[in-house]
């Protein structure tokens, strides 16, 4: 059996135990079970060595589709090694946010600071899911913490690691601002993400001028009207340097 099929053997064997594995994978709860969408983190499944092994599968089957494309990958010396460095991107960069496990977020305890702070542009760099074309933009965080405060770095962590993945800017807006609540133990979490997509521009209607925005307001961004103007005030400044 492949790399592939015993890492989605592995999340389906742990779903049908659902019951009896609650707490078996470093602490993770799942109670609906565990899923490999293209937005899914499923580096607890992937055992050492394990990443190398999907990377020689996708190298093979993405010279087949270099192959179907009628390209002679042996003789053109640019497409040579093409397949090998598209397997290493997918699963290393542009993808890794699969792969790897979430960078180490360490929490402070919060001296007394109970306002809002912001941090932005946070470079955006993802997939489109349905096209498999880039996502270029940026997010700016807001965060009103409680009790404790995590390093300015670390949103920029957080964006750079969900963002690597194949997906919808909606969902990515969303698994940020879960993200952020969870880190940062605080349920008052905004993030908007401005961002150009590839598939609109170099393919379909090819519109160049087009971006997308997407916001999410959570806690108390969501219910004071003042406080959610003075978060788009400070993005809106943040931009303009
Ligand atoms: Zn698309």
């Amino acid at each position: 059996m492949n790399a592939s099929d015993r890492i989605k053997k592995r999340i389906k064997d742990y779903n049908n135990n659902l019951s009896n594995n609650l707490s078996k994978f470093d602490g993770v709860l799942e109670i609906n079970g565990a899923n490999f969408r293209c937005n899914d983190n499923i580096a607890r499944f992937i055992k050492d060595g394990e990443l190398e092994e999907l990377q020689d599968e996708v190298e093979e089957k993405f010279q087949a589709v270099l192959e179907s494309l009628v390209i002679d990958t042996e003789n053109d010396h640019n497409t040579h090694e093409t397949a090998r460095r598209v397997a290493k991107m997918f699963i290393n960069e542009t993808f890794g946010g699969r792969y790897k496990s979430m960078p180490n977020i360490t929490a402070f305890p919060n001296m007394g600071y109970k306002s809002l702070y912001t941090s932005g542009p946070i470079s955006v760099r993802s997939t489109c899911a349905h096209h498999f074309q880039n996502i270029v933009g940026s997010c700016w965080v807001g965060i009103i913490p409680s009790n404790e405060v995590i390093g300015l770095s670390k949103f920029n962590r957080i964006v750079h690691h969900v963002a690597s993945r194949p997906q919808i800017q909606e969902e990515m807006t969303t698994q940020i601002s879960e993200l952020l609540q969870e880190y940062a133990k605080t349920e008052h979490v905004a993030v908007v993400v401005k961002a150009e997509h590839m598939c609109m521009t170099q393919r379909g209607v090819k519109e160049h001028e087009s971006d997308m925005t997407t916001a999410i307001m959570l806690g108390a961004f969501n219910q004071n009207s003042a406080l959610k103007k003075e978060f788009y005030d400070i993005c809106f400044s943040m931009n303009r340097r």
